[in-house]
């Protein structure tokens, strides 16, 4: 049998193991389950494929990233490794050379999407070899509550009662504790060991703004801090990504786009583009980077709030590979919390899952408001303890608190009398335009102009009020309804408004609020 160290040195040309790696290895060699929870970039392939070259038979390897398996294999191909795929991409002729090379004991990897696995044929055709162990690779995609939920992910859980004594490893780089438990049960993986290691990205600096023209504050972010350099800037919907790729490339940056609506061969063609060439910038939904491996990404950007921290992490988790100094940026506005409650609030799905959905949400909005270190807040979501990090925009630029008791007190009582004495309710801006005194068409309309709040609230700019909104969101003390965006009080409202709760809030940084004061959004 061959040493693990060996087979690094030889076949990947590297000098030692990283983190846990080892250990993995070792473990998995030596025929036990794992779960391995690394972040992005972590070096998680070597943990099968090293054991899939030292154990006897052909690994098995589950992943659903079926447009890298041509990717993935010819890399291994031109590093002497016996490597090969099966998906549904490919014709009937490469299936069967494919699967004689299996049966033959001809091959140490086989690639297989898990659609492949809940068929009947591939089932029988694994039946038929010699399987060294399984590797699911994204294991999280088996998360209901995950973003990159996949039905066939649920079946994989007959490998262990049809192979009870191969080895199983499962891997991800997503991992909260609640989601960690739900791999290990759906895949069956409990009695797993599981090898947790940092989720640090210390060479990532997390940045979140205000949103107010978030197509030019990127265009400054690129200019300033990144020019020419390789990134990937997410967007929520298709027709963003398009107009955002159009407007970077109108102002002179190379962009492409990247989303579920164009068709395969321009998606393929964009993703080889982005990993071949230098400098290129990827506008995407999140359909774009699970398993995309770019070393020298040096931003991600999100032009609008992520669903959830989860995503988050592992989106801007793609930026900075090689080690080196790597941008996080977010831009979000009270604009986001709406339109991703009405997503919730339409989505299909029983209350428990709404529940498990807005919960994900203001995890991702306390992110957004906090005013301690984002990179202790970010690692103390996964269950990682860390001080504050020195590399994140709260920890250069500490935002003071203010005591806004007065302000909250104003805005929820303008809140409270539209709902009490008129029995209506508005979106946010209805609520500005009143504290502010402005006598706008809708204010007229609806004899706003005669309440007692009407311009009692002019000492606060109307961004200064929008992040007034957005921190009582985060906090709790107003909430935001799905259908048509309006706000409401909540149960923790009246305390604020009894005077027998302060509201601290954050302060924005000087330059943020130079640069919010102009057109706010
Ligand atoms: P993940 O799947 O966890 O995102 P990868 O397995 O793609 O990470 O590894 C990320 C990068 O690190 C790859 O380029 C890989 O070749 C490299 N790498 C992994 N392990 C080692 C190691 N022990 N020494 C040097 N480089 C490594
Ligand atoms: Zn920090």
């Amino acid at each position: 049998m061959q040493e693990p160290r060996e087979v690094l040195r030889k076949i990947f040309g590297y000098d030692s193991f990283r983190g846990e790696q080892q250990e993995i290895i070792d473990h998995v060699i030596g025929g036990g389950d794992a779960l391995v929870l690394m972040p992005t970039g972590g070096g998680k392939s070597l943990c099968y494929q090293i054991p899939a070259l030292v154990r006897d038979g052909v690994a098995v390897v589950v992943s659903p990233l079926i447009a890298l398996m041509q990717d993935q294999v010819d890399a291994l191909t031109a590093l002497g490794v016996r490597a090969g795929f099966l998906n549904s991409t490919q014709d009937l002729e490469t299936r069967r050379e494919v699967e004689t090379a299996f049966l033959g004991g001809d091959l140490d990897l086989l690639y297989l999407a898990p659609e492949a696995l809940s068929g009947g044929s591939a089932m029988r055709l694994l039946e038929r070899g010699r399987i060294s162990l399984f590797a699911i690779d994204e294991a999280h995609c088996v998360s209901q509550w995950g973003h990159d939920f996949r039905p066939d992910y649920l079946a994989l859980s007959v490998l262990h009662e049809r192979w009870p004594e191969v080895p199983r490893i499962a891997l991800t780089a997503t991992a909260t504790t609640a989601t960690r438990n739900e791999i290990a049960t759906r895949l069956k993986l409990t009695e797993a060991r599981r090898f947790v290691s940092s989720f640090d990205r210390p060479n990532i600096r997390y940045r979140i703004v205000p949103k107010v023209d978030p197509r030019k504050q990127l265009l400054d972010l690129l200019r300033t801090e990144h020019p020419g350099d390789a990134g990937i800037v997410y967007c929520l919907s298709r027709a963003s990504v398009d107009k955002t790729a159009e407007f970077l490339r109108a102002n002179g940056v190379e962009a492409l786009a990247y989303h579920a609506g164009l068709d395969a061969a321009t998606r393929a063609a964009h993703q080889a583009r982005f990993l071949r060439e230098d400098g290129l910038i990827m506008v995407a939904t999140i359909a774009f980077g699970m398993g995309i491996d770019k070393p020298d990404v040096r931003f991600v950007a999100h032009l609008d709030l992520p669903k959830s921290v989860e995503g988050y992490y592992q989106e801007t988790g793609r930026a900075g590979r090689d080690g080196l100094p790597a941008t996080a940026w977010l831009a979000y506005g009270l604009q986001d919390v709406v339109q991703q409650r009405k997503m919730i609030d339409s989505s299909e799905g029983d209350n428990a899952y709404r529940r498990g959905l807005a919960a994900h949400l203001d995890a991702m909005l306390a992110l957004c408001e906090t005013t301690e270190c984002r990179r202790a807040q970010l690692l103390a979501y996964f269950g990682e303890a860390s001080a504050s990090c020195a590399n994140c925009d709260t920890c250069l630029e500490p935002p003071q608190s203010w005591d806004g008791t007065i302000p909250a007190q104003k805005l929820l009582s303008t809140v409270l009398r539209l709902q009490r004495e008129r029995n209506q309710r508005f979106g946010a801006g209805q609520s500005i335009d009143i504290l502010l005194g402005r006598k706008t068409d809708k204010v007229v309309q609806h004899r706003h102009d005669e309440l007692s709040v009407f311009g009692i609230g002019t000492e606060l700019q109307e961004s200064e009020w929008r992040a007034v909104v957005r921190q009582l969101l985060a906090q709790g003390l107003l909430a935001v309804e799905g259908g048509y965006g309006t706000i409401s009080l909540t149960d923790g409202s009246a305390a604020v408004l009894s005077r027998q709760r302060e509201v601290l809030l954050r302060k924005e940084p000087e330059r943020t609020r130079r640069a919010a004061a102009g057109s706010a959004k």
